[in-house]
């Protein structure tokens, strides 16, 4: 359920109605637009008296929220959501409200020259972030399952290097000790129902990257996204990385309508990974393009230096060449847009 309150309401009318709601055994997740401030009710709203709340002087209208999630929903908190990433000991970046970022990196971490090499190069193009693998979910069990911890350590160098805040991905919550200089935790396509590991992760407060599952529903992915908030944590990105379809030319099939969809859904940023969407060098450029027309909120794209000798995904690899002429390309189409 939600409360809209009406322009001129003060602090203090609104805290007496806070404090009543919270009474009756409801959270009450206050949300201050610039035009109205709009109160979500979470909890079992069944006998809260609608008709009531809606005759009160300070309030504008009190609607029933149908969808299951509630903090991610556009309805419980209507402006953009925007998530710092980084500061303090790297740059500090922005994602969402119109501001736009561009991750890159290496499907996995390999070597120190390798990851430091990458991440000058994906600077210089424009990337904001580095990612990396260093915990690695591999369909075999006899493929390179990544560096693991001693990975995080050379992201931490790179970091150092270079100033870019991190992104890698987490498989365990038993982990969660190894990245506490993270500054951006990826849950990946094979995670994103595991609820345990959601959980956990909504008891931090360090930003969540959450990938889309293989063959989930934008409703599921939502309702993901919602476990990590019900926990405290607000601040989630959701990730557009393709789902698995019939056709077997591309790795998933990548589904743009989820941009604006989850967009329209959700005030949570919305990124695009058209790496493991597609699968193939040659349509990564392409689909990146297509993502930013989408109006996504930033990429997530996959840069080897010597794609052909890559431990992990080197067919979908760009390499920095590549990688810049990307940038460039996104860039002049976010000025026309
Ligand atoms: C990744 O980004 O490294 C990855 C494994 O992606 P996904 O979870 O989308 O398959
Ligand atoms: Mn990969």
């Amino acid at each position: 359920m939600i409360a809209v309150l009406k322009n001129g309401t003060t602090e203090e009318q609104m805290n007496t109605l806070i404090d009543w709601l919270k009474a009756q055994n409801l959270q009450v997740h206050v949300s201050h637009g610039a035009d109205y401030t709009v109160l979500g009710l979470i909890g079992d709203t069944r006998d809260v008296d609608m008709d009531l709340i809606g005759s009160l002087d300070i309030v504008e209208t009190v609607k029933r929220v149908s969808e299951p999630f509630k903090q991610c929903s556009r309805k419980f908190h209507p402006e953009d959501t925007v998530i710092e990433i980084g500061g303090g000991d790297c740059d500090l970046v922005k994602i969402g409200g119109g501001n736009f970022a561009a991750i890159a990196g290496p499907c996995s971490v390999e070597s120190k020259e390798q990851i430091i090499e990458v991440a000058k190069a994906v600077k210089a193009s424009g990337a904001k972030l580095l990612r990396g693998g260093a915990f690695k979910p591999r369909t075999s069990p006899y493929d390179f399952q990544g560096l693991k911890a001693d990975g995080i350590e050379l992201l931490l160098e790179a970091k150092r290097a270079t100033g870019m805040p991190i992104v890698t991905e987490i498989m365990n919550a038993a982990h969660l000790p190894l990245f506490e200089d993270v500054d951006l935790i990826q849950v990946g396509a094979r995670n994103m129902q595991n609820f345990e590991l959601l959980k956990a992760l909504g008891k931090i407060k360090k930003p969540i990257l959450l990938k889309r599952g293989l063959a989930a529903t934008m409703k599921e992915l939502l309702m993901s996204a919602e476990y990590i908030m019900a926990g405290g944590n607000e601040q989630v990105i959701l990730c557009e990385r393709g789902i698995r379809t019939y056709e077997t030319y591309t790795r998933n099939t990548l589904d743009l309508s989820a941009v604006p969809q989850l967009q329209e859904l959700s005030h949570l940023p919305v990124v695009v990974d058209p790496s493991h969407a597609t699968g193939v060098r040659t349509l990564v450029p392409p689909m990146a393009a297509a993502a930013v027309a989408a109006g996504a909120d930033g990429l997530m794209i996959e840069v080897h230096t010597d794609p052909a000798h890559a431990m992990c995904d080197g067919a979908q690899s760009l390499t920095p060449a590549m990688f810049d002429e990307v940038m460039q390309k996104v860039t002049k189409l976010r000025e026309v847009l």
